[in-house]
């Protein structure tokens, strides 16, 4: 990529004026310091900012609520408008754009963790000689929790099945470790779970050749898009996994827990000879009210939905989404990300070489919006400088053991924040 960067803030200032994205910051409420000002806020790979419009969309579905009561569900065929009974279907169909998935293969329901939960009822199934889970090292414990958990649950031991991918002493996955580590499982495995971008290190994972070698040794492939979806391009189709699940408060901006949604590959949509945990909200709507207790599953991956979903948490989904869909998809998205993420480094390796690493891989295939910063200065550990970063209105965050984690987002982030990010970093690395 062409740099045509200094270290000024004139350069920054220039850098926004081109930026074709930039009228989307004043959509969202961006959070203020005590002093008023607005924060530098980096932290919307942990809750994206909200927009503006959800107050608005969230009210007016109040107010609906109010005016009709039961019958906004709309399942007596009523004229309420959006009726909640099929509230999430034009959702399924934004969000199986941002993934790369038909909208057959995407489901929107429950939040994450319950969704790997149900994900592994479906999707691992050990036997006698093929039990084995790859995951890495360093997994998120939710994660670990839920497949520690499912492996209990099928009477097997986790220190047996689960199979760790190292990282190195930085906390980075090595792709060909993966990759050899899958061979070497071989005919004993039976799952693949990796996240598409890692929590931590913000690394980026080639899930079309992680995916390829699992299929070829006969493992299914689970994918983990908290911090991807949003955040790099997905093609979950194109890349054959056999399912993912995400989040959508990250880089979705669909506000704090809110509901999560699922991929699951059509060539296991219709298996009969596989596990789901059912409920009413995968029959058919048709046959839906007629309270038969013969299931009449739903030919899509909605079959998986188990109850009616919680109507307020998916709202601001709809303008947080529709804005991503608006700019011409994540491709958009991900091109200012790249943008912003070599001025970074470059204002990082000119001012800060000898008191910051960034661990996050530097080939730009391998990291997507987030940075994280490891403090190698012999004056102040990562954690003194974190909590003056707070102090100083900056917010970003904290990952044990040493990592301050910084994401520029690319709807409402600007160059002249990253700029003023890296200033207020000099002035506590570097001052006497
Ligand atoms: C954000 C995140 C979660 C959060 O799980 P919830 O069930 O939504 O609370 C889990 N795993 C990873 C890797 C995450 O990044």
């Amino acid at each position: 990529m062409v740099q045509n960067f200094d270290t000024t803030i004139e350069c920054a200032k220039r850098l926004d004026s081109e930026d074709k994205l930039s009228a989307y910051r004043d959509l969202f409420q961006i959070p203020t310091n005590k002093n008023g000002e607005e924060e530098i806020y980096f932290v919307g790979n942990s809750l994206g900012l909200m927009p503006k419009e959800s107050v608005n969309d969230v009210n007016e579905e109040l107010s609906k609520w109010g005016r009709y009561g039961v019958k906004g569900h709309g399942a007596e065929g009523g004229e309420v408008e959006g009726p909640w009974v099929t509230f999430h279907e034009p959702l399924t169909v934004s969000m199986a754009e941002l993934v790369g998935a038909k909208v057959s293969e995407v489901t929107i329901m429950n939040t994450l963790t319950v969704n790997i939960h149900f994900l592994l009822i479906s999707f691992y199934n050990p036997t006698e000689t093929r039990n084995k889970i790859i995951i890495e090292e360093n997994v998120f414990p939710s994660d670990y929790f839920a497949i520690e958990s499912q492996v209990k649950q099928r009477n097997l031991d986790p220190a047996e099945v689960i199979v760790k991918v190292p990282t190195d002493n930085k906390g980075v996955l090595d792709v060909t470790t993966i990759l050899e580590t899958i061979k070497n499982v071989g005919d004993e495995l039976a799952l693949v779970f990796l996240p598409s971008v890692q929590y931590y290190s913000g690394q980026v994972l080639p899930i079309s050749k992680i995916t390829d070698v699992a299929h070829s040794v006969g493992s299914l492939v689970g994918i983990q898009l908290a911090h991807g979806v949003g955040n790099i391009e997905l093609k979950l189709s194109d890349w054959k996994v056999d399912f993912a699940t995400w989040c959508t408060y990250k880089y979705l901006n669909s506000g704090p827990g809110s509901i999560a949604a699922c991929y699951i590959n059509e060539k296991h949509i219709n298996r009969t000879d596989i596990q789901r945990f059912h409920g009413w909200w995968g029959n058919n709507l048709d046959t839906r009210f007629e309270m038969e207790k013969n299931f009449d599953n739903i030919n899509t991956a909605d079959v998986w939905q188990v109850s009616n979903p919680p109507i307020l948490s998916m709202v601001p989904m709809k303008a947080a989404i529709d804005m991503i869909i608006e700019v011409g998809g994540v491709k958009i998205l991900r091109e200012k990300s790249i943008r912003m993420s070599v001025y970074f480094d470059f204002l990082l390796n000119n001012n800060l070489h000898e008191e910051i690493e960034v661990i996050t891989p530097q080939d730009l295939d391998s990291r997507g919006c987030q940075l994280s910063l490891k403090v190698v200065s012999n004056r102040l550990s990562g954690r003194e400088v974190f909590n003056a970063l707070l102090s100083s209105g900056v917010s970003c965050d904290w990952r044990y053991p040493d990592v301050i984690r910084v994401a520029p987002v690319p709807l409402y982030n600007s160059f002249v924040e990253v700029y003023n990010f890296v200033d207020i970093l000099k002035n506590i690395l570097k001052k006497e």
